[in-house]
């Protein structure tokens, strides 16, 4: 029993370690000077404090501004920020959904952007719905077009098997590419498989 108890502090031991090893985005303060990505492009992030309506613009093609009132918790700051994420985001999905219901031949009835912890995009086969993690917003447009095909694929194929993976080699030849990209910063511990 004894034995068995220390087994599994030494599992818990290694278990902690391989997540502590695992590259994660260091904490953000929403401070000027702060690297931020938008679609795999870094940006220096300048905070601006005025009065009036929270903003985020890019300037200079290397610059996101970000316009807050003074005071603006870093709690508030991230709030904008995810806001405007989320705009970005919902600004690319038309277009690819519309060229990628077409070619695989299935349609989604509805769509939506979350956080999610462990997944980058889920679907509901039943309704025809889709969500997708708004973190895709800081990776290149590849992975989200990589997880939009994923989930659309899912209309034909519920499980992550043989038949699901041939589609996507039919689909998108360079799925693995993308897949690695975004289990190089995973989400919570969890690896996203396909
Ligand atoms: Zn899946």
């Amino acid at each position: 029993m004894r034995l068995a108890v220390i087994s599994r502090l030494s599992w818990i031991k290694k278990q902690q370690a391989n997540f502590q090893s695992q590259p994660r985005q260091s904490k953000r303060e929403m401070v000027t000077g702060e690297s931020h990505y938008l679609f795999g492009k870094r940006y220096r992030l300048e905070v601006i404090e005025r009065r009036g309506c929270h903003e985020v613009a890019i300037s200079s093609n290397s610059t996101l501004q970000l316009f807050v009132n003074p005071g603006t918790s870093t709690q508030n700051r991230t709030l904008v920020l995810n806001q405007w994420y989320r705009s970005q985001l919902k600004a690319q999905i038309p277009d690819l959904l519309e060229r990628w219901q077409s070619a695989i031949g299935k349609e989604a009835n509805s769509w939506g952007i979350k956080k999610m912890k462990t997944k980058w995009g889920s679907c509901n086969i039943t309704q025809r719905r889709i969500w997708l993690n708004l973190e895709l917003a800081k990776k290149p447009l590849e992975c989200l077009e990589y997880v939009l095909v994923h989930e659309l694929v899912h209309f034909h194929e519920r499980y992550h098997n043989e038949r699901f993976k041939t589609y996507m080699d039919k689909y998108l030849p360079q799925w693995q590419r993308c897949r690695n990209i975004l289990n190089k910063e995973p989400l919570g511990n969890e690896n996203w498989d396909y």
